[in-house]
């Protein structure tokens, strides 16, 4: 996927703004009052300003990475799944093949504990065996293929999406891939604690040996042959920054060029067990990495890659097999990096796999049960104001020319806005679901998303098809279909249950936050290089790119400066599209919130102006508290940076805010006018 969200990590929403439930009306109390911690200046640090005190009454559960709106809003949608997954497990009649039938059967399969622990490893027995019988090259690479279509993928990544250059042709994308852990730094930073998770990965991956059946003697054997693979792939990986260019990281070749590059592999051979019939070109992300593993399919044995491959099996389906798997995968992956202490309980995790998996089944109940009405429309109010504010703005920039501000324009008039829900749900008919096998349910899921990725190679590109499920609390912007989709669960916001909250919590949050933050994708760093119909191709006059590129270099520095971890700073240059964005969010929010009576008529709640409002709202929309150990892994594997920097970082940058909070020359918040930047 190609495309930008607002952030990494789904969560779910949580309580619905125009929902019934008025009796609460009389008890509201004002988040944006009550959050704040009064004891530290919004001149100093306005995230924990904003946000403080609620970080202090809800302190991050030992079960979650972190604690804040997503988690609430999680918390919220997750229930409402849950009585979905309930009802429909608990009918006795459902039709064979009914979504509820799906639903029901998916969600009781994954409860039933002692089934899964009855049946062992006995669900991944036939791939295990054509793991085994691999013996040379040739089918070597057949089952690295294969395993791509069953949701595991070892070696690289492969996926069909839009050509960047042909927005209206499927291509086939080959990546750098194949690593157990998040990114290929982890692998050769030499820090203390990336020291640290290195050796416990390496324990992992022989813990996960001997639950495989293995002696103690080969099972550290392998772990070393595993790690010392990964490390080989890691080496020749690209940098998450370096990832960024969609120029450098668009290599397209004919297939026989592929095959010339890497000759000791048969792309043929592999485009067959994909799926992929008739294909004559191929797009490769990072071509030095696939030379590399030419070499590597002749200097690693083949008994070392049958290894390999297996872990990437049990690895991929570690979630839905016995409780001992689980909880070592549990014990490497969510404790020691990320922190989370305990597991969750059982039923929230099967919620979380079935909307995995039956997403789009659950999304066609959950409109219809739990959204209120008009939610759809009031996006779209909030989304079209954004759009006309920026075209207002665009056409006052100071530093754009003509020529380039109407090719803007046009690109920003042109972008889709899909909300709410898609107008044709995906046909699942073909997936089967059934109460014997979670972990078979689960592949079956793989196996069905993965063919519905490859039937649509040849096709004609459908620009109707959504990435996400209406109870996706998420939005993203697709620069191959100049789009933005957001859900249907945006539409909540915590704390308003049973009112419509006021213009500046819908404008901080839904305006800038979500609609002015995606459209700024469609213009960052890597957006701005796709035309209004999402092909990869300049429409900048040379003067305007090189003014662009010196803003977005000051974005870059101001967030290379942020610190977090004692001395670990955050990676400028790889968030830069995310805080590009967040800045053009936040203004657009603003200017769109100035048109409202709210703002015109200096309206005052809570005590706060209008403009102080709008601001905290902003800060309530990025509330997110995160433990040490996920921190240091967002910084070295995530786009986004940190909540706090998310705040602070693009509000430093708008002179409202300084005026709305007094900011002035020595506060924390206070930046040299000449270090400011504003961009769209
Ligand atoms: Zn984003």
């Amino acid at each position: 996927m190609n495309f930008t969200s607002k952030f990494l990590f789904f969560s779910f929403g949580s309580l619905f703004l125009f929902a019934c439930n008025s009796n609460k009306n009389e008890s509201f109390v004002d988040p944006l009052l009550t959050n704040r911690d009064t004891t530290v200046s919004p001149t100093s640090n306005f995230f924990y300003h904003a946000n403080g005190s609620w970080f202090k009454k809800n302190p991050i559960a030992a079960s979650d990475q972190s604690n804040g709106i997503f988690n609430t809003i999680g918390d919220t949608i997750n229930s409402q799944i849950r009585q979905i997954c309930e009802k429909s497990a608990a009918l006795t009649d459902a039709k064979q093949g009914s979504n509820e039938q799906k639903i029901g059967d998916f969600y009781a399969s994954g409860m039933d504990t002692i089934a899964i622990e009855k049946a062992g490893l006995t669900p991944l027995k036939s791939e295990l065996a054509k793991i085994a019988s691999v013996k040379d090259v040739v089918t070597l690479m057949k089952e690295i293929a294969h395993l791509h279509t069953i949701g595991s993928s070892p070696a690289f990544s492969f996926y069909i999406g839009q050509d960047d250059k042909m927005s209206l042709k499927y291509a086939l994308f080959f990546m750098q891939g194949g690593l157990g852990l998040g990114d290929r730094d982890y692998y050769f930073n030499t820090d203390e604690r990336t020291t640290e998770i290195r050796s416990e990965y390496k324990k992992h991956l022989q813990a996960m040996q001997l639950l495989m059946g293995e002696s103690k003697e080969i099972a550290n054997k392998n772990a070393s042959i595993i790690y010392k693979l990964e490390s080989d792939l890691a080496k020749v990986s690209r940098k998450l920054e370096e990832q960024r260019d969609p120029v450098k990281n668009y290599n397209k070749m004919s297939l026989s060029k592929f095959n010339e590059l890497t000759s000791n592999i048969s792309w043929e051979n592999v485009l067959v067990e994909l799926g992929v019939k008739k294909a004559d070109s191929v797009i490769v992300r990072q071509p030095e990495f696939f030379q590399a593993l030419n070499g590597m399919v002749k200097t690693v044995s083949i008994e070392d890659w049958k290894v390999y491959l297996k872990w990437n099996l049990i690895d991929s389906y570690s979630n839905y097999l016995t409780s001992k798997i689980r909880k070592q995968n549990f014990k490497f992956y969510a404790t020691i990096m990320n922190g989370v202490k305990e597991q969750k309980p059982r039923w929230e995790n099967i919620v979380n796999q079935t909307n995995g998996s039956l997403g789009e089944l659950i999304g066609q109940i959950y409109v219809k049960e739990y959204l209120p009405a008009g939610s759809k429309e009031k996006l779209l109010e909030i989304g079209n104001s954004i759009r006309d504010v920026y075209a207002q703005h665009i056409k006052k920039l100071d530093w754009m020319s003509e020529p380039t501000k109407k090719k803007a324009l046009h690109k920003l008039s042109k972008i889709v806005m899909k909300v709410g829900y898609p107008d044709k749900w995906k046909d699942m008919s073909k997936l089967k679901i059934t109460r014997e096998s979670y972990c078979q349910n689960v592949m079956n899921s793989n196996t069905w998303d993965y063919n519905f990725m490859a039937s649509k190679y040849g096709k004609k590109v459908d620009k109707s098809e959504w990435a996400m499920y209406p109870q996706t609390y998420n939005a993203y912007y697709d620069p191959s279909n100049n789009e933005i989709v957001v859900p249907a669960c945006n539409i909540i916001v915590p704390g308003f249950e049973g009112r419509m909250p006021d213009d500046a919590i819908l404008y901080g949050i839904i305006g800038g936050s979500t609609f002015g933050h995606e459209i700024t994708h469609g213009f960052d760093d890597q957006g701005s290089q796709y035309d209004e119909n999402g092909n990869l191709n300049n429409w900048w006059t040379p003067e305007d790119l090189a003014k662009f590129q010196v803003k977005t270099k000051l974005i870059v520095e101001q967030f290379n400066n942020f610190k977090v971890l004692g001395n670990k700073h955050v990676n400028g240059e790889a968030t830069q599209g995310e805080n590009i964005a967040d800045l053009g969010g936040v203004v657009m929010g603003l200017e769109a919130f100035k048109r409202t009576p709210q703002y015109k008529n200096n309206v005052k709640i809570s005590g706060f102006s209008p403009i102080q409002r709008y601001f905290l709202a902003y800060g309530y929309a990025w509330m997110v508290n995160i433990n040490d150990e996920a921190l240091g892994n967002q910084i070295m594997t995530d786009v986004h940076a940190p909540a706090q920097f998310r705040i602070n970082g693009p509000l430093s940058n708008i002179q409202e805010f300084y005026t709305a909070f007094k900011v002035k020359k020595g506060d924390k918040m206070y930046l040299a006018p000449e270090k400011r930047v504003l961009i769209w």
